[in-house]
């Protein structure tokens, strides 16, 4: 195939390829995806659990602290007389002790309007001792609920912490409120094995609680400037920056989840896990609190996951396709080689048929060819025998032609005997017995050369086989001229005989060649006819393989018109009756069947030519067959 087309048919198959290889690899990294969302899902709503239980656990610890508070007899009876100077250094006392085996931050008891009556811290220089407290909310909230749980920074350390208050109350009035102050160290100790970045924020969006420790007084969602004076107003956070922490949402996967962008910060390198980035966010409040607990989920691994996942199914898909395509080919290759080979079969059949076919004909026509053979036979058997008739026929014609003349041949002994006989009787009557028997004697002679000349004629006119045998060319040039002695003589001719003294043998029929001889001279002398001297010249030799006899006269020779109709069966120009025009036609014939060849021509000297070539017995040829 060339290259071009070969490009022509593979770009559709590769550009195919690409496209399927890539929509599997999209298609993966989605299903990736969102199942390793799912998985990450799972995972970070199972720390969110885990961290909210042992932060719900840590806070409950502290949660009837302050309420116990109330139990206390020395508490309420300074609530009832807090001016007592005993009272108060025994309540001190009582609450220094507690908030030692505690571990809290600092207990302190505040009457109905929110001044301090007694504190854990009373001997330090910074306790707030008689302060008026009434603006914390935590206050607020005991007074007209109870309890009150308050994240705060401390205004007079500046110590962040989680407040819990209870209200004191006696016989249905309040009498006072209790409040225990819990360190967030306290609460983040849960947190030292936390494999995430976790924060708890509070109700305003402010984090309080962070395992990367840079997190901490960050906002999750910008504050307006009203927030801002509100807090200041309150201390809450003691006048912190509360910078916002950067978090972008991207977007929401649920209620309660969602994938978000932590910007880099500097804090990244002290981080035990990575911290910024795209994470999974889950979020989930803090039971008894106004406060959200949210755990970051890094998604670098389910990108890694659903990347790697994609590029195996891309490379699986294309694996495949090839597959398909190879499988395909192979399949077209093997439907290609049983189409070929049905073909071929068919190929096979139809030739066979046309094999049969062919063969029937043949033998049809083999059949038809040998009727015809038969046919040709029959009809080369009926022209030979028309031949042979015909042959006869044209020595008929000799005989007729040369009849007048062996008449004469004849009557001139007859008349001689005649006189010869009539002499004899009259020499016998007178005695002459001697002249007699010399007259028998010229007799018998003229009987001898008559029998000759009929015997002769007999040998002529008698139907040969035409079987070709060895013949001595000499012999048959002698018996005709003899045939045509009478008119030789008559015509006064004179001959030219030019013939080797060796026998000449030559393969054919003697009784034909002398036919054609008789033919060749008889129309010498007629065209020498009415001449003064005529001439015939005879000659014959040995020319390689053949004998090449010639027969000329020297008469007017032949015309154009003449020489291009010399062997045409019928064409004479013996208008006298004299020809039958068969002569030339039959002798051409004879010789033909002899193997050799007849042509005429005009002699440079003048008159005709008639040149025969016969074949000679060949060497070696049995002797005695030789006649
Ligand atoms: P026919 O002798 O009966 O005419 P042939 O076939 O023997 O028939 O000869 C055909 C013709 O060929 C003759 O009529 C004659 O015109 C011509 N021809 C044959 N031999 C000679 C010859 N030796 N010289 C001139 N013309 C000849």
């Amino acid at each position: 195939m060339p290259l071009t087309r070969r490009v022509r048919t593979l770009a559709p198959l590769f550009l195919g390829l690409v496209v399927l290889a890539v929509m599997a690899g999209m298609a993966t990294y989605r299903l990736s995806l969102s199942i390793g969302l799912a998985e990450l899902q799972a995972t970070g709503q199972h720390r969110l659990d885990l961290y909210t239980a042992s932060l719900e656990r840590e806070i409950d610890k502290y949660a009837y602290f302050p309420a116990t508070l109330g139990l206390e007899r020395d508490v309420l009876e300074l609530l009832t007389s807090p001016s007592t100077p005993h009272l108060v250094e025994r309540v001190n006392g009582y609450l220094e002790q507690l908030n030692q085996r505690a571990g809290t931050l600092s207990i302190y008891v505040l009457d109905r309007h929110g001044t301090v009556l007694a504190t854990s811290n009373w001997r330090q220089p910074d306790s707030f001792m008689g302060e008026d407290l009434s603006y914390r909310q935590y206050f607020k909230d005991a007074v007209e609920s109870g309890s009150g749980r308050f994240f705060g920074i401390g205004t007079t350390k500046g110590e962040p912490g989680y407040y819990l208050s209870s209200a004191l109350v006696r016989n249905g009035v309040l009498q006072g409120v209790a409040v225990v102050k819990v360190s967030l160290e306290q609460l983040e100790k849960t947190w030292d094995l936390v494999e995430a970045p976790a924060l708890v924020a509070d109700e305003n969006g402010v984090v309080i609680l962070a395992s990367v420790p840079a997190w901490k007084f960050t906002t999750l969602r910008p504050l307006d400037e009203e927030t801002r004076r509100h807090f200041d107003s309150t201390l809450q956070y003691n006048r912190r920056a509360l910078l916002p922490l950067g978090i972008e949402r991207i977007s929401y996967l649920s209620d309660t989840a969602s994938l978000v962008q932590l910007s880099r910060s500097q804090t990244d390198a002290a981080s035990l896990f990575p911290v910024s980035g795209q994470f999974l966010a889950e979020t989930h409040p803090l039971p008894g609190t106004a406060w959200n607990l949210t755990v970051f989920s890094h998604r670098e691994q389910i990108d890694d996951m659903a990347r790697s996942h994609a590029a195996l199914a891309t490379v699986g898909t294309a694996f495949l396709f090839i597959l398909l395509v190879m499988m395909n080919q192979w399949r077209l290759h093997q439907r290609d080689r049983v189409a070929a080979r049905e073909a071929l079969q068919q190929a096979y059949d139809e030739l066979e048929r046309k094999v049969q076919e062919r063969t029937a004909d043949l033998s049809a026509t083999n059949t038809r060819l040998q009727e015809e053979v038969a046919e040709r036979i029959r009809a080369e058997r009926t022209l030979r025998s028309a031949q042979d008739e015909l042959v006869q026929a044209g020595k008929l014609a000799v005989i007729g032609q040369l009849l007048a003349g062996i008449a004469h041949e004849l009557n001139q002994p007859l008349t001689a005997m005649r006189t010869l006989s009539g002499n004899t009787v009259k020499f016998l009557q007178r005695g002459d017995i001697k002249t007699a028997c010399s007259n028998l004697d010229r007799i018998d002679q003229l009987v001898d050369s008559m029998g000759t000349l009929t015997g002769q004629l007999k040998s002529f006119v008698r139907k040969s086989s035409g079987h070709p045998r060895p013949v001595i060319v000499q012999k048959a040039v002698d018996n005709a001229l003899s045939l045509l002695d009478q008119r030789l003589r008559r015509m006064n001719a004179r001959r030219i005989i030019d013939m080797p003294e060796a026998p000449l043998w030559a393969l054919c029929d003697p009784n034909r060649l002398e036919q054609v001889l008789v033919n060749l001279i008889t129309n010498a002398l007629d065209a020498m006819e009415g001449l003064s001297s005529p001439l015939i010249e005879i000659g014959a030799a040995r020319q390689g393989e053949r004998i090449r006899l010639l027969v000329r006269d020297h008469g007017h020779g032949l015309t154009d018109h003449v020489r291009g109709r010399l062997f045409e069966a019928f064409f004479t120009t013996k208008d006298d009756g004299g020809g039958l025009g068969l002569g030339l036609a039959i002798s051409a014939g004879i010789v033909r069947d002899f193997g050799g060849t007849l042509s005429g021509d005009n002699h440079p000297g003048g008159g005709a030519v008639f040149t025969m070539e016969i074949p000679i017995v060949p060497e070696g040829e049995d002797e005695c067959s030789k006649t």
